[in-house]
């Protein structure tokens, strides 16, 4: 699979970039560490006339703690964020969920914000030009019909990505710049959940991500990031689950959060499963009911190459082990 020929452009700065993206209007995208771009653009699943690199701007790359936040920029690659010091006091579980992406050489060019910015995913969609001519154009590809759902004018791709779940359970905001000034917003509220247009800079904000800005958590705070995928080796979650438990006396669990991947077409909240859990001593019995919970609260689409039933199945599972692991009560 070749490439199609396009612009390049180096940016010096945010400003050159922002403008640069104006220039294009629409057709000019962002690229990070490419290990994902590049795959999508040899699929002829974007065809944009050029790209802006972010990578001659050394304030992106900065990872600090200052007046209770830690604050990592969007080009940080997974790599700097395993061997931040920082990262592995303060925030236990982004480490993890950066050591679960992909392979090392993977993990030495991706980065955060490029994992944060990722488009979601769908067996239908992500496939070579010569793959999918086999059947009509589906809506996110610029037919009208969904393969999955079979329904007119809809998407339902599944948004897999390994680090927003851990960001948004820690309370993460996100800094973007584009050609309105700056602008910070909770990264929960960053997800559209519409599989087509999954975020606000693919909605064609014109916006470049440059920051996360992380509030420090307390010292009773225990976190966790649970994957489960079909090769361990390097693989997309099928599920990934990351908790966050505030306990007092190592046990009661004051406050918690429970953010899913691979479920739907935005990061997922299992409200009801946290509801479970506050105001209650962290004991298996109590595990397993909120884990019952978690998996009820999802409604996974055949967007994937599993069933919706057998993602349930494995959601139960995985929240069981993950709470298990953030309660001490297991390796
Ligand atoms: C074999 C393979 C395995 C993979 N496994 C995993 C996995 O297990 N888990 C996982 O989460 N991902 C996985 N990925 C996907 C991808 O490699 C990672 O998500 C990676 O972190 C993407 O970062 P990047 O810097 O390479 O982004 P790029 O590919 O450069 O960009 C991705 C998207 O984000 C946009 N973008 C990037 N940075 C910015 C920014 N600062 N502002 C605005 N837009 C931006 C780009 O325009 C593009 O649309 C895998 C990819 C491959 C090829
Ligand atoms: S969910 Fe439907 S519209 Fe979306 S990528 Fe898959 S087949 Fe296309």
């Amino acid at each position: 699979m070749r490439l199609l020929e396009f612009d390049y452009f180096e940016a010096e700065n945010l400003e050159d970039a922002v403008a640069h993206l104006k220039k294009y209007n629409g057709s000019c995208q962002i690229i990070a560490g490419g290990t994902d771009l590049l795959t999508a653009l040899k699929q002829r699943l974007y065809t944009p006339a050029c790209l802006v690199s972010l990578d001659n701007i050394p304030s992106l790359k900065n990872i600090k703690e200052e007046n209770g936040a830690i604050f990592i920029g969007a080009m940080c690659t997974l790599e700097d964020i395993i061997n931040s010091e920082l990262v592995a006091k303060k925030l236990p579980a982004l480490k993890q969920a950066a050591w679960e992406v992909g392979s090392p050489l993977l993990r030495s060019l991706a980065t955060i914000g490029g994992n944060i910015c990722l488009n979601t995913r769908c067996r239908f969609y992500n496939q070579s030009s010569f793959w999918r001519s086999s059947r009509e154009k589906c809506f996110k590809a610029g037919g009208s019909i969904c393969h999955v759902t079979n329904k007119q004018e809809s998407c339902v791709a599944t948004f897999s990505a390994d680090m927003p779940p851990v960001l948004i359970a820690y309370g993460a905001s996100v800094r973007l710049i584009g050609p309105k000034g700056t602008r910070l917003l909770p990264l929960r509220q960053f997800y559209t959940d519409n599989g087509r247009f999954p975020n606000e800079i693919l909605t064609g904000s014109g916006e470049i991500l440059t920051e996360i800005e992380i509030p420090t958590p307390s010292s009773q705070t225990n976190s966790t990031y649970c994957k489960f995928r079909l090769r361990n080796s390097i693989d997309f979650p099928l599920l990934g689950i990351a908790v966050l438990l505030i306990l007092d006396k190592g046990k009661f669990c004051k406050d918690a959060r429970i953010i899913i991947t691979g479920a739907g077409s935005a990061p997922i909240e299992a409200v009801e499963a946290r509801e479970k859990l506050l105001q209650q001593e962290l004991e298996p019995q109590l595990i397993d009911a909120a884990a019952q919970i978690a998996a009820s609260e999802i409604h996974p689409m055949r967007s994937s190459f599993v069933s919706p039933r057998y993602k349930r199945e494995i959601a139960g599972v995985v929240l069981a082990e993950a709470l298990e692991k953030a309660g001490g009560i297991r390796e």
